[in-house]
């Protein structure tokens, strides 16, 4: 077959090598002028590359690390000891192992211990997702741990990935979170380690790529799909259509060719406005009332080179809703500074509503509106620290899972032959992630195959 994959994030990607390795020729087509979508990376100078959102892995993430084998290259893979952190009643507070809770003093006693016994009955008890499907986070973390815990710690965590959104997230998703992520066993019982490859996420991307084109497929980047018709026509958008957003009905048509099937790793709103009447009318009402009814935060990221260290952590969730952002992210406190020259990194992390006014500001003009914030974690911050920035908007980056979502996701299968959907909405119960995006590009091409 002649596939169409539409995005080069991992989960197109995958799907493409996997075909590629089934004897199918794939087109993948990219929008962005670069491979990885979210875990896309940029040159940050003097040949060293970073990933515009601060990204890691968890020992748990067993596909992605197969991948990394089965692409020969499993020494990229580095695992380091994490530090977390939360920062709430004017400090931050230390919260990596065990012990760090129940040092954990803006908790009274009885709900540190109220909420470790809490976590430790999830991690070992509770084996199945079923009977956390019905309720929100906040309702069971408030009836299990009490409300301070929910004030302090879980209801800050949970805005720090769903914004103004957190109260209503499915208790599912955070069952997911506490009980996959982490092996709980040997080295990792006391402080856990974080995956991160020795030179960014590039390299994946890059062996992918010559796979498919090994096998005579093409990787497009700076080449969107605008419109896919029945048959299947896919009618490409013009060289730079980057520039004008994320909705593909905007790009100027750039030449059309035709394919025995497409998958498409694109969001919901996208994949929606590529269908050409006809195809949409095939997909039908149902499929398509799925799509428009999951949605998602924007994560605005704003990443800083510092001339110096910012905390001593490399996470620190921010607990104190009085600060405009939900996470300082220092990525040169998990990877040394030594592999980038000498040079520091900083993710300020937020995850906001379509509209919220910080995603018009420029990233000076956001930098200003942080620096009291940050001046909070550390008062002698100043802006002669920052020697450079970078900013950048995913609007799609984090579906919203609310109670009942496992009965709310659009199958892989569209219902028209031939035609597949794979993306972020469909990952659940667990929280999507790079290594899922591996295992859904392999679903998204097993699904294809299985059609005929
Ligand atoms: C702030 C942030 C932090 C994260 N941190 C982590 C982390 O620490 N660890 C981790 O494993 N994961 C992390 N993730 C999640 C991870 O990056 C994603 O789950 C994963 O990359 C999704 O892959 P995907 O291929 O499914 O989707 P995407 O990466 O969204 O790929 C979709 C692709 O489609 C392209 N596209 C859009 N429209 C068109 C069009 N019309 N034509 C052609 N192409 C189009 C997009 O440009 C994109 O490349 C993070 C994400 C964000 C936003």
């Amino acid at each position: 077959m002649r596939v169409a994959v539409i995005g080069a994030g991992v989960a197109g990607l995958t799907c493409a090598h996997r075909l590629t390795a089934q004897g199918h020729v794939c087109d993948v087509y990219e929008r962005w002028p670069g491979l990885g979508g979210q875990a896309a990376t940029l040159d940050v100078g003097s040949g060293h590359r970073l990933e515009r959102y601060y990204h890691h892995l968890f020992t748990s993430d067993r596909h992605i690390a197969a991948l990394y084998e089965e692409l020969g290259m499993p020494e990229e893979l580095e695992w380091r000891p994490s530090s977390v952190a939360f920062f709430l009643e004017g400090r931050s507070w230390p919260f990596t192992s065990p012990a760090d809770l129940l040092r954990f003093r803006p908790l009274s006693l009885r709900s540190r211990l109220r909420m470790g016994l809490a976590v430790l009955w999830l991690q070992r008890r509770a084996r199945d997702v079923a009977p956390f499907e019905g309720r929100t986070a906040c309702d069971w973390i408030v009836a299990a741990m009490g409300r301070e815990a929910y004030a302090k710690v879980w209801g800050p965590l949970l805005r720090g990935k769903f914004g103004d959104r957190a109260d209503d997230v499915s208790m599912a998703w955070l069952w997911g979170k506490l009980t996959m992520r982490r092996r709980l066993q040997g080295k990792e019982a006391g402080q856990e380690l974080l995956g991160y490859p020795r030179r960014s996420w590039e390299p994946l991307f890059a062996a992918l790529r010559e796979s498919v084109e090994a096998g005579g497929g093409r990787v497009l980047i700076d080449r969107p799909v605008k419109r896919v018709s029945r048959g299947f026509e896919v009618l490409a958008g013009a060289p730079g259509s980057f520039r004008a957003g994320h909705d593909p009905r905007a790009y100027a048509a750039d030449g059309s060719e035709r394919y025995d099937a497409v998958v498409a790793t694109v969001p919901n709103d996208v994949f929606r406005a590529l269908l050409d009447d006809e195809l949409a009318g095939a997909i039908g009402e149902a499929y398509l009332t799925r799509l428009e009814r999951i949605e998602y935060h924007t994560a605005l990221c704003l990443l800083l080179e510092l001339d110096r260290g910012f905390t001593p952590f490399y996470w620190t969730n921010i607990a104190d809703p009085e600060l405009p952002f939900v996470g300082v992210i220092e990525h040169t406190n998990l990877v040394e500074p030594a592999r980038y020259g000498g040079r520091r990194f900083v993710y300020v992390a937020n995850y906001l509503a379509a509209g919220d006014e910080l995603l018009s500001l420029s990233a000076d003009d956001l930098l200003a509106r942080y620096e009291p914030g940050l001046r909070r974690i550390n008062p002698a911050f100043s802006r002669s620290w920052v020697r450079e920035r970078w900013l950048h908007r995913e609007p799609a980056a984090q579906p919203i899972v609310t109670v009942g979502y496992g009965e709310r996701i659009p199958p892989l299968r569209t219902g028209v032959p031939g035609l597949v959907l794979a993306n972020t909405t469909q990952i659940y119960p667990e929280d999507r992630g790079t290594n899922y995006a591996v295992r859904l590009g392999g679903d998204a091409a097993s699904v294809l195959l299985s059609a005929g």
